[in-house]
């Protein structure tokens, strides 16, 4: 690893070990039915996050996770769709169009189709073809024809303003009210639970962005890191897309809307949203998070087609449709590259979960899928991985007795951060640092 100087230590991710806890589960309610590996961190650079993601890590605010997918009671699978591959349904596409009927309103369709009408190719076109960016533009109020009403003499307004603008992930009262109202009316839940702060540090507080703030000049430059997409309609914020812009591709943090507008499902409208930002803006994949199998309200996610699951041994994808969907009916943790490798393609039914103990054993004796083995982290060299000590980077081998301490001994320092290289990878090993003892 290179020697760590001013222009060098921007390029690193910094990573805080938290390591491997058993957690309640927040969809059926299990005690400590899921287990992950943790670790914090404030400064990920957006490149990493991105090959942290296709390895099944999630954020969440500051806090980075991935799942024990094996060892868990509702394995989180990680998605990812090819935005360009995109094919839209029947439901999809009438969600669109009902909230452009909306937005525009009876008298402006009526007029506009006068004033400015279709040719009968456009319209032949229309009705049997689906364009999703032009769909997704149409009743923005930049994108909305406004000829001369002759009634009037004044230009022909649509029935509301609409517009959706790209921002920074920073906190703003408006955005913290919207964000109550609708953990409070949708998710009914208690308004004690999120102070600002914690909405902060929940949804405003993520990767940093590249350019910071947008201006004109910087208008068209790619996009990275953590924004804020927000619709607003008639100048009042209805919705906020939180979203994590990396170079493989637009992740899905988070969508809250005002409880009002429900009826138009903007769960499906800031999905198609971001697909068609995805393919306007040359990120290849779009990512809509964890999907649960067996929990109802995520099924819609299979719904946005074609979606591939990652395989949570192999880091590998598959196709969600077919024979991993049939699967995952019978059985909640399934890896088609495990069964494939197994003789009769079909693996040995997974041990019944029993926390006890998992908690205190390394990490390389859990067996956790899509990790790094011992012997693969020692080959790593990590006496050569950078230690942000005191605000000053050194290397573990300086740590007196780093040499004769043990990977596999989870209470000593080389165990802690040997597990740590084992969730992260080598390529991000390669530029990052390890926070410990400050
Ligand atoms: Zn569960």
């Amino acid at each position: 690893m290179e020697p760590v100087d001013a222009e060098r230590a921007r390029q690193l991710s910094l990573f805080r070990p938290l390591g491997y806890q058993r957690n309640s589960c927040g969809y059926c309610k299990s005690d400590d039915g899921s287990a992950s590996y943790y670790t914090s961190s404030v400064a990920v650079r957006p490149e990493h996050y991105g090959i942290l993601v296709d390895q099944g890590w999630r954020r969440s605010g500051t806090l980075y996770y991935k799942q024990n997918l094996r060892r868990s009671c509702c394995p989180h699978y990680t998605l990812r769709l090819e935005a360009t591959a995109y094919q839209s349904r029947r439901d999809q596409r009438k969600a669109i169009n009902r909230w452009n009927k909306f937005v525009l309103g009876p008298e402006y369709i009526r007029k506009a189709a006068r004033l400015c009408p279709r040719s009968r190719e456009e319209k032949k076109f229309r009705k049997c073809n689906f364009d999703l960016l032009s769909s997704v533009h149409e009743s923005e109020y930049s994108h909305v024809k406004r000829p001369i009403d002759p009634s009037t003499k004044r230009a022909l307004e649509p029935a509301h303003r609409f517009e959706v603008n790209i921002e920074a992930d920073s906190p703003s009262q408006a955005k913290y009210e919207l964000f109550l109202k609708y953990q409070t009316t949708i998710h009914k839940e208690d308004l004690s639970r999120w102070k600002l702060k914690d909405f902060s540090r929940f949804l405003c507080s993520g990767i940093k962005r590249s350019p910071a703030t947008v201006t004109k000049s910087n208008e068209s430059e790619k996009k990275l890191g953590s924004w804020h997409q927000c619709y607003r309609l008639d100048g009042k914020l209805i919705a906020v897309a939180v979203l994590d812009l990396l170079p493989s591709g637009v992740s899905s943090v988070y969508v809250f809307y005002d409880p009002e507008y429900e009826e138009w499902e903007f769960g499906k409208l800031s999905a198609l949203r971001e697909i068609a930002f995805a393919q306007e803006n040359g990120y290849p994949y779009y990512y809509m998070g964890y999907y649960i199998h067996n929990c109802q309200k995520m099924r819609y996610k299979g719904n946005f087609k074609p979606q591939y699951i990652l395989d949570p041994k192999s880091n590998t994808w598959d196709p969600l449709d077919g024979e991993l969907s049939q699967k995952l009916d019978t059985r909640p943790y399934v890896s088609l590259s495990r069964d494939r490798s197994s003789k009769d393609g079909e693996s040995a039914p997974e041990e019944p979960i029993d926390g006890t103990n998992e908690e205190a054993l390394s990490l390389f004796k859990i067996d956790m899928p899509g990790v790094l083995t011992l012997d693969q982290v020692n080959a790593l060299n990590l006496g050569n991985w950078n230690l942000l000590y005191h605000g000053a980077f050194v290397h573990f081998n300086d740590l007196v007795g780093w040499e004769k301490m043990k990977y596999d001994n989870p209470q000593s320092v080389k165990g802690i951060v040997g597990e740590l290289a084992a969730v992260l990878g080598p390529d991000i090993v390669k530029d990052s640092a390890v926070v410990l003892f400050d």
